[in-house]
Protein backbone atom coordinates (compact mmCIF):
# COMPACT_ATOMS: atom_id res chain seq x y z
CA UNK A 1 0.00 0.00 0.00
CA UNK A 2 1.50 3.58 -1.07
CA UNK A 3 0.77 5.87 1.84
CA UNK A 4 1.76 9.97 1.75
CA UNK A 5 4.07 11.52 4.39
CA UNK A 6 4.75 15.21 4.67
CA UNK A 7 7.99 15.12 3.66
CA UNK A 8 6.50 14.09 0.04
CA UNK A 9 4.41 17.11 0.10
CA UNK A 10 5.89 19.30 -2.29
CA UNK A 11 7.52 22.46 -0.77
CA UNK A 12 8.57 25.97 -1.29
CA UNK A 13 12.01 27.16 -2.57
CA UNK A 14 12.74 30.27 -0.56
CA UNK A 15 15.01 33.12 -1.32
CA UNK A 16 16.97 32.52 1.66
CA UNK A 17 18.40 29.06 1.41
CA UNK A 18 18.71 29.18 5.43
CA UNK A 19 15.17 28.61 6.50
CA UNK A 20 13.77 25.39 6.99
CA UNK A 21 11.21 23.75 4.44
CA UNK A 22 7.88 24.83 4.34
CA UNK A 23 4.92 22.23 2.94
CA UNK A 24 2.61 23.69 0.06
CA UNK A 25 -0.87 23.81 2.40
CA UNK A 26 -4.01 24.82 0.41
CA UNK A 27 -4.44 27.13 -2.18
CA UNK A 28 -6.69 30.05 -2.04
CA UNK A 29 -7.55 32.03 -4.98
CA UNK A 30 -9.49 35.50 -5.30
CA UNK A 31 -11.73 35.94 -8.41
CA UNK A 32 -12.33 39.42 -10.02
CA UNK A 33 -10.27 41.78 -7.65
CA UNK A 34 -9.08 44.00 -10.57
CA UNK A 35 -11.96 45.91 -11.77
CA UNK A 36 -10.57 45.79 -15.23
CA UNK A 37 -9.93 42.00 -15.36
CA UNK A 38 -13.74 41.92 -14.08
CA UNK A 39 -14.92 43.81 -17.12
CA UNK A 40 -12.94 42.06 -19.65
CA UNK A 41 -14.70 38.45 -17.96
CA UNK A 42 -17.51 40.70 -18.98
CA UNK A 43 -18.24 39.73 -14.77
CA UNK A 44 -19.38 41.93 -12.12
CA UNK A 45 -17.07 43.50 -9.67
CA UNK A 46 -18.06 41.20 -6.16
CA UNK A 47 -19.20 43.44 -3.05
CA UNK A 48 -16.99 40.51 -0.72
CA UNK A 49 -13.69 38.41 -1.92
CA UNK A 50 -14.62 35.27 -3.98
CA UNK A 51 -12.43 32.24 -3.22
CA UNK A 52 -11.82 29.48 -4.65
CA UNK A 53 -9.39 26.61 -4.17
CA UNK A 54 -6.33 24.92 -6.10
CA UNK A 55 -4.64 21.76 -5.50
CA UNK A 56 -1.35 21.91 -4.20
CA UNK A 57 -0.55 19.05 -6.58
CA UNK A 58 -0.63 21.75 -9.19
CA UNK A 59 2.32 23.66 -8.17
CA UNK A 60 5.67 23.97 -10.13
CA UNK A 61 8.46 25.90 -10.43
CA UNK A 62 10.62 27.97 -11.89
CA UNK A 63 12.01 26.24 -15.22
CA UNK A 64 9.07 23.89 -15.44
CA UNK A 65 6.35 23.46 -17.78
CA UNK A 66 2.23 24.01 -17.86
CA UNK A 67 1.18 21.01 -19.33
CA UNK A 68 -1.69 21.68 -21.72
CA UNK A 69 -4.38 18.90 -20.83
CA UNK A 70 -5.99 16.67 -23.35
CA UNK A 71 -9.47 18.03 -22.01
CA UNK A 72 -8.77 21.50 -22.73
CA UNK A 73 -8.77 23.58 -25.79
CA UNK A 74 -8.19 27.07 -24.59
CA UNK A 75 -5.65 27.54 -21.59
CA UNK A 76 -5.15 31.57 -19.94
CA UNK A 77 -2.10 32.61 -17.91
CA UNK A 78 -3.04 35.28 -15.03
CA UNK A 79 -0.31 36.76 -13.30
CA UNK A 80 -1.05 37.19 -9.43
CA UNK A 81 0.59 38.02 -6.39
CA UNK A 82 1.08 34.89 -4.07
CA UNK A 83 0.58 35.62 -0.01
CA UNK A 84 2.67 32.57 2.04
CA UNK A 85 1.06 31.94 5.68
CA UNK A 86 3.62 32.00 8.38
CA UNK A 87 1.48 31.12 10.98
CA UNK A 88 -1.90 29.36 12.08
CA UNK A 89 -4.80 32.17 12.51
CA UNK A 90 -8.51 32.33 12.28
CA UNK A 91 -10.74 35.22 12.54
CA UNK A 92 -7.73 37.93 12.40
CA UNK A 93 -8.36 41.51 12.10
CA UNK A 94 -6.61 43.50 8.83
CA UNK A 95 -4.30 45.08 11.25
CA UNK A 96 -3.41 41.31 12.84
CA UNK A 97 -2.75 39.83 9.36
CA UNK A 98 1.02 41.20 8.71
CA UNK A 99 1.73 39.03 11.69
CA UNK A 100 0.82 35.87 10.13
CA UNK A 101 2.35 36.61 6.62
CA UNK A 102 5.72 34.65 5.85
CA UNK A 103 6.60 35.92 3.00
CA UNK A 104 5.15 36.91 -0.61
CA UNK A 105 5.97 35.05 -4.20
CA UNK A 106 4.82 35.32 -7.53
CA UNK A 107 2.07 32.85 -8.87
CA UNK A 108 0.90 32.05 -12.19
CA UNK A 109 -3.35 30.68 -11.55
CA UNK A 110 -3.40 28.91 -15.14
CA UNK A 111 -6.95 28.27 -15.70
CA UNK A 112 -8.60 26.13 -18.71
CA UNK A 113 -10.90 29.26 -20.07
CA UNK A 114 -13.10 26.97 -22.01
CA UNK A 115 -13.95 24.24 -18.83
CA UNK A 116 -14.40 27.38 -17.02
CA UNK A 117 -16.74 28.99 -19.31
CA UNK A 118 -18.69 26.22 -19.64
CA UNK A 119 -19.12 26.11 -16.27
CA UNK A 120 -20.00 29.35 -15.89
CA UNK A 121 -22.44 28.82 -17.98
CA UNK A 122 -23.75 25.89 -16.10
CA UNK A 123 -23.55 27.06 -12.41
CA UNK A 124 -21.06 24.37 -11.97
CA UNK A 125 -17.62 24.66 -9.64
CA UNK A 126 -14.19 26.14 -10.78
CA UNK A 127 -12.09 23.08 -9.66
CA UNK A 128 -11.89 21.39 -13.28
CA UNK A 129 -10.82 24.64 -14.82
CA UNK A 130 -8.34 25.65 -12.29
CA UNK A 131 -7.28 22.15 -10.56
CA UNK A 132 -5.14 19.90 -13.67
CA UNK A 133 -1.27 19.21 -12.66
CA UNK A 134 1.01 22.41 -13.54
CA UNK A 135 -1.90 24.89 -13.17
CA UNK A 136 0.21 26.50 -10.25
CA UNK A 137 3.12 28.00 -11.38
CA UNK A 138 5.19 29.57 -8.41
CA UNK A 139 8.30 31.14 -7.53
CA UNK A 140 10.86 31.46 -4.89
CA UNK A 141 9.36 32.56 -1.57
CA UNK A 142 10.27 36.23 -0.57
CA UNK A 143 10.49 36.45 2.81
CA UNK A 144 8.16 39.16 4.26
CA UNK A 145 10.90 42.43 5.44
CA UNK A 146 10.00 46.12 6.14
CA UNK A 147 10.47 47.35 2.50
CA UNK A 148 8.19 45.08 0.60
CA UNK A 149 5.05 46.59 0.78
CA UNK A 150 2.45 44.13 -0.32
CA UNK A 151 0.19 46.69 -1.50
CA UNK A 152 2.71 48.45 -4.16
CA UNK A 153 4.22 45.64 -6.24
CA UNK A 154 4.48 45.80 -9.69
CA UNK A 155 3.17 42.43 -11.69
CA UNK A 156 4.00 41.81 -15.00
CA UNK A 157 3.98 38.85 -17.55
CA UNK A 158 5.24 38.10 -20.94
CA UNK A 159 4.64 35.34 -23.88
CA UNK A 160 7.57 34.87 -26.04
CA UNK A 161 8.79 38.70 -24.94
CA UNK A 162 5.75 40.23 -25.57
CA UNK A 163 4.07 42.01 -22.56
CA UNK A 164 0.69 40.96 -21.82
CA UNK A 165 -0.14 41.43 -18.66
CA UNK A 166 1.10 44.29 -16.08
CA UNK A 167 -0.67 45.89 -13.33
CA UNK A 168 0.19 47.50 -9.86
CA UNK A 169 -1.31 45.81 -6.46
CA UNK A 170 -2.42 48.72 -5.48
CA UNK A 171 -5.07 48.47 -8.42
CA UNK A 172 -6.74 45.75 -6.68
CA UNK A 173 -10.32 45.93 -5.61
CA UNK A 174 -9.41 44.88 -1.60
CA UNK A 175 -6.27 44.79 -0.27
CA UNK A 176 -3.81 42.27 1.01
CA UNK A 177 -5.10 42.51 4.74
CA UNK A 178 -8.96 43.10 3.27
CA UNK A 179 -8.59 39.51 1.29
CA UNK A 180 -6.95 37.70 4.65
CA UNK A 181 -8.66 38.94 7.48
CA UNK A 182 -11.98 37.79 5.04
CA UNK A 183 -10.69 34.45 4.48
CA UNK A 184 -9.77 34.12 8.15
CA UNK A 185 -13.47 34.68 8.93
CA UNK A 186 -14.07 31.42 6.50
CA UNK A 187 -11.58 29.20 7.15
CA UNK A 188 -8.76 28.33 9.66
CA UNK A 189 -4.93 29.79 7.90
CA UNK A 190 -2.08 27.48 8.51
CA UNK A 191 1.54 27.22 8.27
CA UNK A 192 1.90 26.98 4.15
CA UNK A 193 -0.85 28.18 2.93
CA UNK A 194 -0.80 29.90 -0.63
CA UNK A 195 -3.34 33.00 -1.29
CA UNK A 196 -3.42 33.76 -5.07
CA UNK A 197 -4.61 37.84 -4.66
CA UNK A 198 -6.18 37.75 -8.25
CA UNK A 199 -4.81 38.36 -11.49
CA UNK A 200 -5.01 42.44 -13.47
CA UNK A 201 -6.57 42.60 -17.14
CA UNK A 202 -4.83 41.31 -19.95
CA UNK A 203 -5.09 37.88 -19.37
CA UNK A 204 -4.79 35.80 -22.73
CA UNK A 205 -4.54 32.28 -24.54
CA UNK A 206 -1.01 30.16 -23.73
CA UNK A 207 0.02 27.51 -26.89
CA UNK A 208 2.53 24.48 -27.24
CA UNK A 209 5.85 25.96 -26.95
CA UNK A 210 5.25 29.25 -25.65
CA UNK A 211 7.51 30.76 -23.17
CA UNK A 212 6.44 32.81 -20.01
CA UNK A 213 8.33 35.50 -18.03
CA UNK A 214 6.72 36.66 -14.66
CA UNK A 215 8.05 39.45 -12.64
CA UNK A 216 7.18 40.98 -9.05
CA UNK A 217 8.85 44.43 -9.00
CA UNK A 218 12.23 44.02 -9.27
CA UNK A 219 12.04 41.32 -6.49
CA UNK A 220 11.72 38.06 -8.03
CA UNK A 221 10.95 36.55 -11.63
CA UNK A 222 9.55 33.22 -13.01
CA UNK A 223 10.07 31.20 -16.37
CA UNK A 224 8.19 28.69 -16.92
CA UNK A 225 7.56 27.38 -20.58
CA UNK A 226 3.96 25.28 -22.26
CA UNK A 227 3.88 21.78 -23.30
MG1 LIG B 1 -6.86 33.99 -10.99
Amino acid sequence: MNTTHAEDMPQYRMDDATQDPVAIGKIICLARTYKKHAKEMKSEVPKDPLLFLKPASAVIFDGEAIIIPQKSKCLHHEVELGVVIGKKCKNISKEEVLDYVMGYLLALDITARDIQAEAKKNGWPWGIAKGFDTFAPISDVLLKNKTIDPNNLELSLSVNGTLRQQANTSQMIFSVEEIIAFISSIMTLEAGDLIMTGTPEGVGELATGDKVEAKLGGLTALHVFVK
